[in-house]
């Protein structure tokens, strides 16, 4: 098999987790491109809809969405069974939706930390645990979780202590699953994006100047960035990897 041939993803299932917009959407269209068919699961089913709908008209390839909580475990399961039904399988899973809730620590909520752990780390869990109970009896997988640099640094000037803890605690997640389902030939790796120009960034020009001036390479990375990794991380071109965590941050941790 040719080097590009590895990358196709012809026949397979893939969940995208908050693939109507930004990164994640960027990330289901490029699974799509390679063959996949793509469910996309968010909690807006009409921009779903409408991501869906773009993502058949732009690669050819079948998307439909499925209105989805990712905190909610009825949700998820649901989810699993939907797309198993329409496609068959459960091959790629792309652990994407999250949130980031700014604010000093010693204000912070209680209610706005249990919300960000819920969405951005119980929501990899449980969608993991329903779609890998899939890829277990299928006899294999990948699973892709969008972690982020916040997981190995402080972020500045922003504060958002519960985020940082979600992602380091996805990255920590990831590990010890890739280990306990490597036997189950599941894949399981991350990527760690640095700032995307997405709608999760708060709109701060002076922010966004001082995050650029800590770069190598001076500007937001773009959702379309993160694609290309995604495609590798979900296909046979990656076969030899799990447990791996990719960052894509412009060079903004090497400073
Ligand atoms: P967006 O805000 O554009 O996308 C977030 C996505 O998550 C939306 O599709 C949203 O859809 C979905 N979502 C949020 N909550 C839930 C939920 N409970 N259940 C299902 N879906 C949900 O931001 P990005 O594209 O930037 O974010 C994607 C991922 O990338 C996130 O995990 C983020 O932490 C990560 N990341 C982003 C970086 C950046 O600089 N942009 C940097 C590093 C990591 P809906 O609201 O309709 O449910």
């Amino acid at each position: 098999m040719s080097v590009l041939e590895r990358f196709r993803l012809d026949g397979q299932a893939a969940i995208v987790t908050g693939g109507n917009r930004g990164i994640g959407k960027a990330i289901a269209t490029g699974l799509a491109e390679a063959g996949a068919d793509v469910v996309i699961a968010n909690r807006t089913l009409e921009s779903g809809e409408e991501a869906a709908a773009e993502i058949e008209a732009e690669t050819g390839a079948n998307a439909i969405a499925v209105e989805t909580d990712v905190s909610d475990e009825a949700a998820v399961e649901a989810l699993v069974e939907r797309t198993v039904e329409a496609f068959g399988s459960v091959d790629v899973l792309v652990n994407n939706a999250g949130i980031a809730i700014h604010g000093d620590a010693e204000e912070k909520s209680l209610e706005e930390w249990d919300q960000t752990l819920e969405i951005n780390l119980t929501g990899a869990f449980l969608c993991s645990k329903h779609a890998g109970r899939v890829m277990i009896d299928d006899g294999g997988g990948s699973i892709v979780n969008v972690t982020s640099m916040s997981a190995f640094i402080a972020n500045y000037p922003q504060k958002h202590v519960d985020y940082q803890a979600s992602k380091g605690g996805l990255e920590a997640f990831s590990r010890q699953l890739a280990s306990e389902w490597a036997e189950h030939g599941i894949r399981v790796n991350n990527i760690a994006p640095g700032y995307v120009a997405t709608e999760i960034l708060v709109d701060d020009q002076e922010m966004i100047d001082t995050w650029k001036s800590e770069m190598l390479l001076d500007e937001l990375a773009s959702p379309e960035d993160i694609a290309p990794l995604a495609v590798y991380l979900a296909s046979d071109a990656s076969s030899y990897v799990t447990g791996a965590s990719v960052a894509i941050d412009g060079g903004y941790m090497v400073r």
